[in-house]
């Protein structure tokens, strides 16, 4: 089996005397489709946020892509590699579509060191990205006319131009109509085809199992199951975790 591009040893977090993350391992290979789950207040959020270097851990690793996290400001983390998708979509709301996908498009040649981009060729790769998330139509609009769930395509969008190799989508479903959610699994599990791995954290569970290859399950800052699907679905202990919502 190849590397992990992410992996996590023995990770603890606490907030003054509470330990939101106890001693949690994961690790997620390249391309691959992890779903996270765990009731609210679980950590998942704050497992999220160590990654992305927002939050600092007391204890334990976090390797990415061969690289020792510790000590990287989130923008280092970025440039490495790492992107994640807010549940409150947040593009520049004055700027066009188009280049709103410019910007990270001119960030990833540079960031990649790819031969210098001509202004004609990233515009066009821009619009084929817009293309295949269904944005096409969009593209000269400014983004503060897009809906929630254009906004959210949008987001991704920007996150496929910056070439990420793993992107973390925390709860960014949240206050979508199925339809959309439909839309939005489908661009997340196509990420695959673009050598890109992904954490999803989501509470819809019929999203959870169409999306997830693997499932891993926190519960008050532990990770008690991490594996197949179904079986993890089905571990008694896990079932007990849900119950108590
Ligand atoms: P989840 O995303 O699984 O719902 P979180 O990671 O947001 O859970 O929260 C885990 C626990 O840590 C909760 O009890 C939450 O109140 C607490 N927590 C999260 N962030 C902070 C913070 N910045 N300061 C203090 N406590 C926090
Ligand atoms: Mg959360």
């Amino acid at each position: 089996m190849s590397e992990p591009v992410l992996k996590i040893e023995n990770l603890t977090k606490r907030f003054g005397g509470f330990v939101a993350l106890d001693g949690v391992d994961l690790a997620v290979f390249p391309g691959e489709r992890l779903g996270l789950i765990g009731p609210n207040g679980s950590g998942k959020s704050t497992l999220v946020n160590c990654i992305t270097g927002v939050l600092r851990h007391e204890h334990g690793s976090i390797r990415f892509d061969g690289h020792d996290l510790a000590g990287l400001q989130p923008h280092s983390r970025t440039r490495l590699g790492l992107a994640r998708s807010f549940q409150i979509p947040k593009p520049f709301a004055s700027m066009s579509v188009l280049d709103n996908l410019l910007v990270p498009l001119f960030y990833a040649a540079h960031a990649h060191d790819h031969k210098a981009r001509h202004a004609g060729e990233a515009a066009e790769e821009a619009r084929e990205i817009l293309r295949q998330l269904g944005l096409a139509d969009k593209a000269e609009q400014t983004s503060a006319t897009l809906t929630q769930a254009e906004m959210r395509k949008l987001e991704l969008a920007r996150a496929i131009a910056a070439r990420p190799k793993l992107l973390i989508a925390d709860e960014a479903m949240a206050g979508l109509s199925s339809t959309e959610v439909d839309e939005i699994l489908d661009i997340l599990i196509d990420m695959k085809a673009r050598g890109i791995a992904v954490i999803m954290i989501e509470h819809i569970m019929r999203a959870m199992m169409r999306f997830s290859e693997r499932v891993a399950v926190l519960v008050v800052g532990r990770k008690i199951a991490d594996g197949d699907p179904e079986a993890v679905m089905c571990n008694p202990e896990v079932e007990k975790a849900y119950l108590g919502e």
